[in-house]
């Protein structure tokens, strides 16, 4: 039987997404009209990004599942006319990208990297970098990506603690959960690294109160999502010292309006939301596979919750 699968993106992704998941799909023995267009009543499995224009799912009665190019799901959760499974990208390069990008702001924080880049007189005077089994980093989010990044830096020598919300193990880091654990993880974050999802719980995480909780002087980096912090808590964090440098990647609007103030604070390093991207080829497999179990009648993987929005 041959299956036909709606691929729900900006145009230009079809370009990078064709091949691979034509590929993909023969890789898998799955026979498939791929398409830009199909008669909505006859679409059994939607490939889709969020900005896309198929906001009606309504119509296309006979999918069995919306398979999301995206790791972060917070503009297609509350989606009503959404009532099929819905599955997150949990992609390995997307994952890889995330922890070289996080691993390599950390370090830059770690070593005082801009010290030494900064430095245009003639100052010679040598320091000491700590090791990093003397530096304390928190992730706040133990997912796919939050425990890929906890890994790694764990395995740098980092003093690493991870908090979630609910109870988790990932070896070498200390893992917290709930209201008190996130008191504890701040309270020891020299850097804090936000890799939660958007969602109504985790809105605002960093705010005046636990900003307030962190050591002074500790340092922000947010792959996650914009709306995890407080915007003016932090501004005025960083005004105060208390937060000596964030690094912020996502927004609450984006792109960030010319005349936000994180363009012109010299507390702040702004990256166009590049931190990790999904990587066809491994998204494609990822995208495949999930139509393999919705064929051979087994569970979807990486399902998200629509309740808990993530
Ligand atoms: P994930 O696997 O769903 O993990 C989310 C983590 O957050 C889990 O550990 C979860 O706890 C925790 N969490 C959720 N709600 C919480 C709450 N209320 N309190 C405490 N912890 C909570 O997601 P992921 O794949 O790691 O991705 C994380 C986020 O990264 C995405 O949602 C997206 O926003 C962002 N992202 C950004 C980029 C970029 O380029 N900047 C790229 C990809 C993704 P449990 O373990 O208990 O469920």
């Amino acid at each position: 039987m041959t299956l036909n699968i709606l691929f729900a993106a900006k145009p230009e992704r079809w370009a990078t997404y064709e091949t691979p998941l034509r590929d993909a799909l023969a890789d898998a023995g799955i026979e498939a009209e791929l398409a830009l267009t199909l008669p909505p009543e006859e679409v059994d499995y939607i490939v889709y990004a969020p900005n896309s224009d198929l906001q009606d799912f309504r119509p296309y009665t006979r999918a069995k599942a919306v398979l999301n190019l995206w790791a972060g799901v917070e503009a297609v959760t509350g989606n009503e006319t959404l009532t099929i499974p819905l599955a997150r990208m949990v992609d390995p390069g997307l994952t890889r990208g995330m922890v070289e990008w996080v691993t390599g702001h950390v370090m830059r924080y770690h070593l005082g990297i801009d010290i030494d880049i900064e430095r245009r007189d003639a100052e010679w005077e040598p320091r000491t970098p700590p090791l990093a089994s003397e530096r304390s980093v928190v992730i706040l989010g133990l997912g796919a990506l939050g425990a890929a990044c906890a890994e790694m830096l764990t395995s740098i020598g980092f003093n690493v603690t991870g908090w979630s919300r609910s109870p988790k193990t990932v070896e070498g880091v200390t893992c917290l959960h709930g209201d008190d654990g996130l008191k504890e993880a701040l309270s020891r974050a020299e850097i804090a690294v936000l890799l939660l999802p958007d969602t109504p719980a985790t809105q605002n995480t960093l705010n005046v109160e636990t900003i307030a909780l962190m050591p002074e002087g500790a340092r922000i980096i947010n792959p996650g999502r914009g709306p995890l912090i407080d915007d003016e808590a932090l501004l005025a964090a960083l005004d105060s010292g208390q937060i000596a440098h964030a690094t912020l990647d996502v927004f609450r609007v984006e792109p960030l309006p010319s005349d936000d103030p994180y363009w012109t604070d010299p507390k702040v390093t702004v990256t166009p939301h590049l931190a990790a991207e999904t990587r066809p080829v491994s998204a494609a497999r990822v995208i495949v596979e999930n139509i393999r179990r919705g064929e051979a009648g087994e569970p979807f993987i990486n399902l998200v919750d629509r309740d808990l929005g993530y």
